[in-house]
């Protein structure tokens, strides 16, 4: 071999992977600030690599659930992280690893940071799944995890509660949890000891600048591992407050890409020595301006039926658990004979802006809808061929799931990869539930839950909460499948 062709195939094989999440990053707004010249980082990646416009997140779109797909390259029901709140019926309780600051404080403070900080990682991910972190870390390669909410591996390190924080929360200031070998959590766990951006009011450095100051310390001493994983939280509060078009949001996350670019002084250095990947990780809906159109009550809609009270928990009487995840939500049945789901779902169904209600039944899934009339049935294994390979059995009304059927073939609508998505979710924990889902306009509420008047809000099946741009740049393969689900593998044979 000569040193030419040594020197590519090294290079190639040094090539560390870079793979920037923004938060809520979708392909309308990002296309119209790369347009106006509000997003040049961005724009440079897309017209040095390759632009996919609807990369599709898992359901529901969670951030927590979407990471853990990306990360261990399944579905929940494989993963078992079914969302951002759920019942977790072994431990009898609502699980919730953040909404909102009522809700938590309803719920227990100390519960919930608990949840977030380390029983999500811990304990709810399965252990019949493996994190990129611990397929490379047993493959010999390292990686780095930067503010990511999910970041199991195999390396031990201790996550630090500030002094303030362990005294509210009575938790032990130093805990170990198994991360990638390189591992950034807000003030938590850190690769460069400096205190920037990491204060209390910085959310404890969980935000962009944080992010970025701790991959620089990587790339400014060429200590960058195979694989890493940095995570830009802020767009998201930007797009819940001021709608889906924040083109200043992307315009701020694009500063942040440029200050990463710069450390390389030539843009074009920055692609010569890293592959790049930038992706959203969920999208947003929009949400209507006027309270009494855009909240679906859930406790107003089943207030025929006793509903658990969150600082009680389960009490004597109560029929139903509420865990709801912004546009969608979970409805559990605590007594089936009393409370059967199917009493539930011409309830449910009476309220139009509700277009997925959906449960099992034996072995079958069934979907209805608040707007559509009658009722589709399927379950995987069936004739029907979809484009990623499933194959369904469908009877019924297939325009409730808004599917097209050409002679084999079953196409997906307005709801992408809708039958996966919706089977893994019913299947994602135990329990007796129905999920119901929002059309866009529109948020599902229970007690304590947030809204987003006139902002955006995410969790549902419909595209808008689905669909995600990603920017490849640096290499010339891409994924042959354009779903979260499937990224891993590509991911790790970039790598390899
Ligand atoms: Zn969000």
């Amino acid at each position: 071999m000569n040193m030419d062709n040594e020197m590519k195939l090294k290079g190639k094989e040094n090539k560390p992977v870079i793979m920037v999440i923004v938060d809520t990053l979708m392909d309308g707004p990002l296309k119209e600030a790369m347009q106006t010249g509000m997003a040049p980082a961005l724009k440079f990646l897309t017209e040095k690599g390759k632009y996919f416009p609807n990369l599709v997140a898992p359901f529901p779109t969670m951030s927590v659930n979407v990471d853990t797909t990306l990360l261990t390259g399944t579905y929940c029901h494989e993963h078992h992280i079914p969302g951002l709140v759920w019942y977790n019926k072994k431990e009898n309780r609502l699980v919730n690893y953040g909404t909102h600051y009522r809700e938590l404080w309803k719920l227990g403070f100390i519960q919930a940071i608990e949840d977030m900080l380390y029983n999500m990682n811990e304990t709810h991910i399965s252990r019949n799944v493996t994190t990129i972190h611990e397929d490379l870390d047993s493959m010999g390669k390292s990686s780095a995890s930067i503010n990511a909410l999910v970041y199991r591996g195999s390396s031990p390190h201790s996550l630090e509660l500030p002094n303030l924080l362990a005294f509210l929360t009575e938790l032990p200031q130093n805990r170990v949890v198994k991360a990638s070998r390189i591992f950034t959590y807000g003030r938590f766990s850190k690769i460069d000891p400096s205190r920037r951006y990491q204060h209390f009011w910085q959310k404890l450095g969980v935000n962009d600048s944080s992010s970025v100051q701790q991959l620089a310390q990587l790339i400014h001493h060429n200590n960058l591992p195979s694989f890493s994983i940095v995570y830009f939280p802020e767009l998201d509060q930007r797009i819940h407050k001021n709608g889906r078009m924040d083109l200043a949001g992307i315009q701020k996350a694009d500063q942040q890409m440029q200050k990463l670019f710069n450390l390389y002084g030539d843009w074009n250095k920055a692609l010569a020595q890293n592959i790049w990947i930038t992706l959203g990780d969920n999208g947003q809906a929009w949400v209507h301006p006027e309270r009494k159109k855009a909240v679906i009550d859930l406790r107003e809609i089943l207030s025929s039926y006793k509903i658990m009270k969150l600082r009680k928990g389960i009490a004597e009487g109560d029929q139903i658990i509420l865990a709801v995840n912004d546009r969608m939500a979970y409805i559990y049945s605590l007594d089936l004979n009393s409370t059967p789901l199917e009493e539930l779902a011409p309830v449910l169904q009476q309220d139009k802006r509700i277009d997925v209600i959906s449960w099992k039944k034996e072995k079958c899934i069934i979907v209805r809808s608040g707007e559509k009339d009658g009722e589709l049935t399927f379950h995987p294994k069936g004739m029907y061929q979809d484009q990623y390979g499933q194959s369904w059995d469908l009877r019924g009304n297939i325009d409730i799931l808004d599917l097209t059927l050409k002679h084999r073939n079953v196409d997906y609508g307005v709801y992408p990869d809708a039958l996966a998505r919706l089977y893994s979710c019913l299947y994602s924990h135990e329990g007796d539930f129905l999920i119901v889902s929002a059309k866009p306009g529109y948020e599902l509420v229970g007690e304590g839950s947030p809204v987003h008047l006139g902002g955006g809000g995410h969790g549902g099946l419909h595209e808008q909460d689905t669909l995600v741009p990603l920017i490849v740049a640096g290499t010339p393969t891409y994924p042959d499948r354009l779903r979260m689900v499937d990224l891993k593998k590509w991911l790790l044979s970039l790598i390899n």
